[in-house]
């Protein structure tokens, strides 16, 4: 594919504004960018504009140190003023690779796939559930909770420490809402220093968009007051970790909701439509796992059958339920499933391009998923994510429904660079093993 080289106009800038940020995505969903001054604008908007970048320089571009640069050419129509550093508007990118679009910019791959996905009549609108703790340094250097109410037992709604960090709350909230962002809510999670910010639904790409904005924006403003923002999986043992559950519905040609329906004789109210896609998303779950939970750590989020406080609220049992938070897909109300085998490490447009992609041949091949699982799915012999990243790539390498969706080359370099950081980790021996065998005679 390639993408004509048009004039864009010249965007019209805040005076506050003094740089365009040209924003690509790696592999792991992380935002790169070159700053381009206010003056140079012009410029980026003429055809063969854009910034140049060295493909090899970023995790999975699939290019070594000898290809060409790549060219991010800045789409300004998604360009966005950041309400909290109002001198740098940000614009995301279509990565060029020569004439064509690099087959490994996540971005486009999910441009396609809901591109893809509308011209069969469904398109995509996603809601996701941004979890992340804020930690601090102890004074012996240790990871803890921003917040004091470490210890504290069943930590989630604890007013007490949404108190305590309303200075950093608000920063981010207010940041949100000028993004007109319409943000719902604001909890303290069930791990301590863990919270959630609840905003709207959209088209994937731009929920995909928003998600990537939000976690720098976050890291960013805890930065600014002395916490670490982490996204990781699992950053504390014995805690709950960070999702980022996915709601999705989709619309039909007529902008109606395609997966609600009223008379659902399952009472769950879905239509055959939203049916087959949900068994589409169970039967890819093993290699869906590889993009969605696509880190060392983030097995041990679905892994610990219990924390301090009673549950990880992030169940491995490959089932679906009505309000059932036990079950990998759970159905919190009429017309969307919530997907929650998806975390916060997660390269969001990798991750819903193939949720996309697995709904879509479920929905292709007329699957069913069965009855819904009430009451606990856990210990009732249903089939269970895989249990490591390295199982979960055994899965993607076989899964050419995957593959073909979000590009043969794209997910070969995504398994090679994921072998290779399952490589690293299995060279380092933990403290735990050094702990648990040194000694044993
Ligand atoms: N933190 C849980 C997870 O890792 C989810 C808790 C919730 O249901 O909001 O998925
Ligand atoms: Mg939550
Ligand atoms: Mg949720």
């Amino acid at each position: 594919t390639t993408e004509p080289e048009t004039q864009q106009p010249i965007p019209d800038l805040p005076d506050s504004v003094e740089f365009v940020a040209v924003q690509w995505i790696d592999v792991h969903g992380s935002p790169k960018a070159k700053l381009v001054p206010r003056a140079a604008v012009p410029g980026l908007v003429e055809p063969g504009g854009g910034a140049g970048f060295a493909a090899f320089a970023n995790h999975g571009f699939a290019r070594g140190p000898e290809h060409p640069e790549f060219l991010a050419v800045p789409d300004m129509s998604t360009l966005v003023t950041l309400p909290h550093r109002p001198e740098i508007a940000v614009a995301m990118s279509t990565v060029m690779d020569g004439d064509a679009v690099a087959t490994c910019d996540a971005r486009s791959i999910l441009k396609r796939v809901q591109e893809e996905a509308a011209d069969e009549g469904l398109l995509p609108i996603v809601g996701m559930e941004p979890e992340f703790f804020l930690l601090r340094r102890t004074e012996t250097g240790e990871l803890a909770p921003y917040d004091t109410n470490d210890g504290l037992d069943k930590p989630c709604y604890d007013l007490g420490a949404l108190l305590r960090g309303s200075h950093v709350l608000r920063d981010i909230v207010s940041t949100m809402q000028a993004l007109d962002w319409q943000v719902s809510a604001v909890d303290h999670e069930d791990g301590n220093g863990q919270y959630e910010i609840n905003f709207t639904h959209a088209d994937a790409l731009t929920t995909a968009d928003r998600y990537t904005m939000l976690r720098s924006i976050i890291a960013d403003i805890a930065g600014a007051h002395g916490a670490i923002a982490s996204f990781m999986p699992k950053p504390l043992s014995g805690r709950t970790g960070s999702g980022a559950h996915v709601h999705m519905s989709a619309l039909d040609q007529d902008g109606d909701n395609a997966f609600a329906d009223e008379d659902d004789p399952r009472g769950l109210g879905l239509s055959p439509v939203a049916y087959s896609f949900i068994a589409g998303v169970l039967d890819h779950a093993g290699a869906l796992a590889a993009l969605t939970m696509p880190t060392v750590n983030s097995y041990r989020r679905v892994q610990a059958a219990t924390t301090t406080s009673g549950a990880t609220w992030a169940p491995n049992a490959v089932v679906y339920g009505a309000n059932n938070r036990t079950t990998m897909l759970r159905i919190p109300g009429t017309g969307r499933f919530e997907n929650r085998g998806v975390d916060s490490s997660c390269n969001p447009y990798l991750a819903l391009a193939a949720i996309v992609t697995a709904g879509l041949d479920g929905v292709r091949r007329g699957l069913d998923p069965g009855a819904p699982i009430d009451g606990p799915a856990s210990g009732i012999g249903v089939p269970l994510l895989p249990r490591t990243l390295a199982d979960a790539l055994d899965a993607l390498e076989m899964d050419t429904v995957l593959r073909d969706g979000l590009g043969e080359e794209a997910m070969c370099e995504f398994v090679a660079v994921k072998r290779h950081e399952w490589a690293s980790y299995m060279s380092a021996v933990s403290a735990w093993e050094v702990e648990t065998y040194l000694t044993r005679t």
